[in-house]
């Protein structure tokens, strides 16, 4: 243990509280809890060092395809001052840059063990508290469960038949070599394109002997525009933070632009091309989907125009006509919106082969490459960029077991559920960082407030001499409802992607987000604490 401190409420309790990741929002809630509540803390991380996504995802070409300025946190104003982007997106290493220099800015690591795994977390009904061991051997308690253990974290490798018959080099995109990969005069093999595959495509291209694309599903993709940032544009984001965080809180989808109010459809083809045109010359995946027109995500005709620029899109880009219906997608836009730095182009580069997976799928690895129903293609290294078992992937990991013995996995065989994001009925003062059912955005903005939110609540329960919370189950199933209402009014659960959970064979589709927005969601949050928490059930310590 890092980190030996009894708690300062519960007096059995090893401590106040343990926290689970060392990404965005472990850090914070560390940093929460540990300096501003002054409460015993230990946190844990499976990895070597703090980064999360930022530690394991190390491919070529990763970027964040929020602009770096607001890809940060907001509540330290000093920091905001003092750390300049040097490019409007950001890249893997310097986002890692960024959150080192936080951790050292607040001593983070001090708290830390890493290269950790928690492997239960049992809540004890005769003590209260919480009983953690770690595949390290430790065993400790605390009063409150903090996770933070990320929604596209646990890695999707597809079960091909023959996979560890391969005699090449193999990678999963989110477990990437520190040291890199050398790719030069290689047949590489990438299957998948998502947003990390086609970063992944795009810079590995000019670097591979060959490239071959397995693609199952074509992408809608735009351009991110990225480019320096000036000192003037610097200064200039830096002077308007206080109302740019204060617009991006109370947005839709927190990127930090203005959402469009105005509707596309009904209008000429001529009109939407030109605000589609403008944003496809300004750049940024979310800019395109919601800053263009108010109704992309919620009306079929206005989704089929953005469709049908950017399928014309690729009509101009792809020399080869064949190559180019391939890559079209004729499927709703309603996924998470993708940004790229020219990857339909990079389908005219000679050394780069497209092979349609959903018309001839894949049939087994093998020990030279990929067999596919048309044929084997021999591969030096095979990249997995499949993605992630999103939201509750890491979780279903943990035995986590709350009250009556109930696992959570249980809990969520069908579905993930929560009271607010946040929150689980029957498991007392455990609390989720982007636990399922919270908001869809840019995900530093949701996890401070859902940071600064979980600690509100904590520091109540201290100051009122409460030993445990705990949402009732009605208001879990309530928010379900309500999460599912709002989805079912959006065409993105009608197109099948990881935000249903149905990138992975067998699963059913179910809600994972609140997709109304931060600031109505924040709204939600703030209602709640003020009611008094009415939707949680509470036990005072003087009554254990
Ligand atoms: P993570 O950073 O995922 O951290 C979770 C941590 O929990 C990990 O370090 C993991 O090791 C640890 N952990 C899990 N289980 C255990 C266990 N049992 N024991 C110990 N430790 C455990 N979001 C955006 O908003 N904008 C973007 O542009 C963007 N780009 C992305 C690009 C990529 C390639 C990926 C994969 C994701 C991207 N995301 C983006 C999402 C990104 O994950 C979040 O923005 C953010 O980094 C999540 O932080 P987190 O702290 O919640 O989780
Ligand atoms: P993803 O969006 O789930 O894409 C996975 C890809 O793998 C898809 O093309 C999928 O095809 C394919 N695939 C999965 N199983 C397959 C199989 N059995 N056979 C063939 N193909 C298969 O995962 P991701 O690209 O890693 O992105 C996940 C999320 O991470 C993003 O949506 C985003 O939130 C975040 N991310 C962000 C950025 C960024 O720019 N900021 C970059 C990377 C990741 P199908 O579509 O047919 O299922």
């Amino acid at each position: 243990m890092s980190n030996q401190a009894r708690s300062t409420t519960m007096p059995s309790a090893d401590f106040d509280a343990i926290i689970i990741g060392a990404g965005f929002g472990g850090m914070y809630m560390t940093h929460k809890l540990r300096d501003e509540l002054g409460m015993s803390v230990q946190s844990y991380d499976k990895d070597g060092d703090i980064g999360g996504t930022w530690f394991s995802n190390r491919y070529p070409g990763i970027l964040s395809d929020t602009e770096s300025f607001y890809y940060c946190y907001s509540f330290d104003k000093e920091l905001l001052q003092e750390w300049t982007w040097k490019n409007r997106y950001v890249n893997q290493e310097e986002i890692l840059e960024y959150l080192e220099h936080f951790a050292d800015r607040y001593e983070i690591r001090k708290s830390y063990q890493f290269d950790t795994k928690v492997t239960s977390a049992i809540f004890n009904e005769i003590t209260n508290l919480w009983d953690i061991e770690t595949n390290k051997g430790d065993k400790v308690t605390a009063q409150h469960l903090v996770t933070g253990l990320g929604l596209l974290s646990a890695t999707n490798i597809p079960n091909f038949k023959g996979r560890e018959t391969f005699k090449g080099q193999q990678f999963h995109t989110a477990n990437w070599p520190h040291e890199g990969v050398d790719f030069s005069g290689k047949r590489v093999g990438v299957i998948g394109t998502g947003s990390t595959g086609t970063q992944f495509i795009t810079s590995t291209a000019p670097l591979a002997g060959h490239l071959t694309v397995f693609q199952r599903s074509p992408q809608y993709t735009v351009p991110i525009g990225n480019g320096p940032i000036s000192e003037e544009f610097s200064n200039d984001i830096k002077a308007n933070y206080d109302a740019s965080w204060k617009q991006i809180k109370g947005s839709m989808v927190a990127f930090g632009f203005e959402e469009s109010t105005v509707p596309a459809a009904g209008l000429p083809v001529e009109e939407t091309d030109k605000v589609f045109e403008a944003a496809w010359q300004s750049g940024g995946g979310f800019r395109f989907m919601f800053e263009t027109f108010s109704d992309i995500a919620v009306d079929a005709g206005a989704n089929e125009a953005a469709c049908t620029f950017i399928r014309k899109k690729i009509s101009e880009i792809v020399n080869d006509p064949e190559t180019a219906e391939k890559l079209k997608p004729y499927d709703l836009y309603a996924k998470r919106p993708l940004c790229d730095s020219g990857y339909y182009a990079t389908y005219n580069r000679d050394n780069v082969t497209l092979v349609d997976v959903k018309a001839h799928p894949i049939i087994e690895i093998t020990p030279k490459g990929v067999l596919t129903e048309e044929g084997e293609h021999e591969l030096d290294i095979l990249v997995y960029a499949t993605g992630f078992d999103s939201v509750d992937g890491n979780y279903t990991k943990i035995d986590i077991r709350g009250r009556d013995g109930l696992q959570m996995k249980d809990k969520w065989e069908h579905a993930p559920t929560s009271y607010v994001g946040v929150a689980s009925s029957g498991f007392p003062n455990f609390h989720m960082i982007l636990g399922p059912n919270g908001p869809f955005t840019n995900l530093p903005p949701s996890i401070e407030v859902q940071v600064e939110w979980i600690s509100d609540l904590i520091k109540d329960m201290r100051d009122k001499g409460q030993a445990t919370a705990e949402p009732t189950q009605e208001a879990e199933t309530g928010w379900t409802t309500t999460c599912k209402d709002i989805a079912d009014a959006t065409l993105f659960s009608k197109a099948e992607s990881w935000i249903f959970g149905t990138n992975i064979p067998g699963r059913e589709s179910s809600v994972q987000f609140y997709l109304a927005g931060l600031g109505s969601y924040t709204d939600v949050l703030n209602e709640e604490a003020a009611s008094g928490y009415k939707n949680f059930t509470f036990k005072l310590t003087s009554e254990l």
